[in-house]
């Protein structure tokens, strides 16, 4: 099947090293390989998006580009037994808008093994509500899960908490029944956070230890941390005996300057968290779980929702730390 003349958006290099983006129309023989083609109904923005959208190479190697690294929609075509036209499913991680041409766009097609069954109690909205983003809050809280949280005393630590991992992450885990402590440099966001059941809101000075300390009062009973550098150094001394620290991101450092006390002396764990190329079999109980008793009460209140035309000013945002929540793209045409 050939589908022409539909909507993407695509990202140029110019002659300068300077990228461009515009919305063009595409025909689906330009799409790469694959034995399922999907017509995405929503795609959503991470921050990795926007780092593709602008020409990051760690993320995107060759130009030009759609980006996307997320999309739900339903089956078009598909060369696979397990699937067939009209079903709901959802895409994410692999290498979908990486170097593979992605969820900004009406139509994508992929190799079957990316392809998740959209589970019966999730809309394929509220899927791209969580996106990339809350497929990975969820996965830092079940690997947190897995290595004892429950018999931890005390709140889980949130950091880049107003952002889309960090707002799931916060939502998810009050939903569950933790209490939970939310880092953010947004000061007048602290009623947003309240609201998705943040116990706490500290600022990232309060959360940035300047003593040199190898090892600070074990307050955490476990970390998700998105931003990585000095808040998660401080969050790792701060953690509480056998207590566990998921590390996700990197949004203020990729460095992490600590000392091995906080292994030995406490029996912290440092859990690393990659959403990109997580087991099936993983990736399905999480999805799962994120359909069913982890969806939080008010999901959709997280999420603002725009045109593919729309997008452009969010992507500047997303990478300057100033947005809140997260933003759905509507793909209808
Ligand atoms: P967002 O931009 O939505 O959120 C990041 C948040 O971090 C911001 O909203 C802000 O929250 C905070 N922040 C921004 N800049 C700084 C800074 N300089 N210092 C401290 N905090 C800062 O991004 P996402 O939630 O989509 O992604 C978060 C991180 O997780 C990224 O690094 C991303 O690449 C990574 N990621 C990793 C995945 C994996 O598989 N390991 C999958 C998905 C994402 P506030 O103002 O509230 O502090």
């Amino acid at each position: 099947m050939t589908v022409s003349d539909f909507k993407a958006m695509v990202v140029e290099e110019k002659g300068d090293k300077t990228f461009t983006r515009r919305i063009v129309r595409k025909s689906s023989d330009t799409l790469p390989d694959g034995d399922v083609l999907i017509k995405v109904r929503y795609s959503s923005l991470n921050y990795k998006d926007a780092l593709s959208a602008t020409g990051n190479r760690g993320v995107t190697r060759n130009f030009p580009h759609t980006p996307g690294i997320d999309a739900a929609g339903s089956v078009a075509e598909s060369r696979s037994p397990q699937f067939k036209p009209g079903d709901a499913v959802i895409v994410t991680g692999y290498d979908l808008g990486m170097n593979t041409s992605g969820g900004f766009s009406w139509f994508i097609r992929v190799p079957s093994g990316w392809v998740v069954p959209c589970p019966e109690s999730l809309s394929l909205k509220e899927s791209m509500i969580y996106g990339t983003a809350g497929f990975t809050a969820a996965l830092s809280i079940w690997k947190l899960i897995e290595h004892g949280l429950a018999a931890q005393p005390g709140a889980v630590l949130v950091t880049g908490a107003t952002g889309g991992v960090g707002s799931l992450a916060v939502s998810i885990l009050a939903k569950i029944g933790f209490r939970v402590a939310a880092v953010s440099g947004k000061a007048d966001r602290k009623s947003f956070l309240e609201s998705l059941g943040a116990d706490e809101v500290i600022s990232r000075a309060e959360a940035t230890d300047t003593s040199g300390r190898p090892l600070l009062k074990g307050r955490w009973a476990g970390v998700v941390d998105t931003v990585g550098g000095d808040i998660l150094a401080t969050a790792i001394k701060a953690t509480q005996y056998g207590g566990s620290v998921a590390c996700c991101g990197l949004v203020a450092s990729p460095e992490l300057k600590t000392t091995v006390f906080p292994f030995i002396l406490r029996s912290v764990n440092l859990l690393g968290i990659d959403s990109v190329d997580c087991p099936m079999d993983l990736r399905l109980r999480i999805w799962q779980k994120l359909a069913t008793d982890w969806k939080p009460e008010r999901l959709a209140d997280l999420s603002k929702t725009v045109t593919l035309e729309e997008l452009d000013p969010l992507i500047e945002t997303i990478l300057k730390g100033q947005l809140s929540g997260r933003v759905v793209i509507d793909l209808a045409g």
